[in-house]
């Protein structure tokens, strides 16, 4: 795959599926440019990249804050001028019951994990509409699809993550914007190692092909679904999930 002269923003790409996606994005020649949630982690992010020889840039705006995204994204658009491909991938997790799930917490993982996406989204398409294409990918989740046992706010917030996915599709479809998600299963990262070994154990047992993912695998289907390869494929939410049950 070839993505040369291509702008690519990844959310969330500080560690983890986002900054796997980084990496493999930036080894097919795309100018990569990441976004984290503090100046320290993208510092991190940067200097780990640059002692693989891999150059990207990274900004940390709170994506729940539409004037910080705004000027973000006016900012690398007066630089590159264009912006080819934008992943949604920040998220957080909860794993809480419903009485111990204060509105807060409730209100905190809509926000980032909807909310930021929306503001993304907001200042991105005026500019995939004016160069007349461009692909948007969203990191949902196999809760979207089944679930979870606690922490609804985690599958509430993934719901909305699809129902975002598939409307923008149907949306932007004129303008030649696709609009795809993709939906992990359960992923080697640093937000996996925190669940507890009693929740990890079980789902393994139960996953078809028999192993957790690895970061690689979602990255991999981003590459696809950004490239022309996927040229008919808009609305889709794309399971990689070595096709989890539970
Ligand atoms: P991670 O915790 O390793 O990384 C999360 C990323 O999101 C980090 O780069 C972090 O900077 C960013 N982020 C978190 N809070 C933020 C905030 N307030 N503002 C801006 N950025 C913020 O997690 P991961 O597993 O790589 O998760 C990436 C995405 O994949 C998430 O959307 C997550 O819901 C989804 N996902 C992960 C798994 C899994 O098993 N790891 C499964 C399904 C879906």
């Amino acid at each position: 795959m070839d993505f040369a002269g291509k702008v690519v923003l990844v959310t969330g790409g500080t560690r983890g599926i986002g900054l796997e996606t980084v990496k493999l994005f930036a080894k097919n020649k795309a100018q990569v440019v990441l976004f984290g949630s503090k100046e320290e982690t993208v510092k991190q992010a940067l200097s780990k990249l640059q002692a693989e020889n891999i150059e990207v840039e990274g900004y940390y705006p709170n994506l729940c804050n539409s004037n910080e995204v705004r000027e973000v994204i006016t900012k690398i658009k007066e630089k590159y001028g264009h912006i080819d491909v934008l992943i949604n991938n920040a998220g957080i997790s909860a794993n809480k019951k419903i009485e111990d799930t204060s509105l807060e917490d409730f209100q905190k993982i809509m926000d980032i994990n909807v909310t930021g996406m929306f503001n993304m989204c907001k200042e991105v398409v005026p500019i995939m509409k004016e160069q007349n294409g461009g692909v948007i990918l969203n990191t949902s989740s196999m809760v979207s699809i089944y679930g979870q046992p606690s922490g609804v706010g985690y599958p509430a917030s993934k719901f909305a993550v699809n129902g975002l996915t598939k409307s923008l599709a149907r949306e932007l479809a004129p303008f030649n914007i696709r609009v795809n998600a993709v939906a992990p299963g359960i992923i080697k990262t640093d937000m996996v190692a925190s669940l507890p070994e009693e929740m990890i154990k079980p789902l393994v047992a139960t996953i078809p092909l028999g192993r957790i993912g690895e970061p690689q695998d979602i990255a991999n289907a981003f590459l696809f679904l950004a490239s022309d390869m996927a040229s008919y494929i808009t609305g889709v939410i794309l399971q990689v999930d070595g096709n989890a049950h539970n």
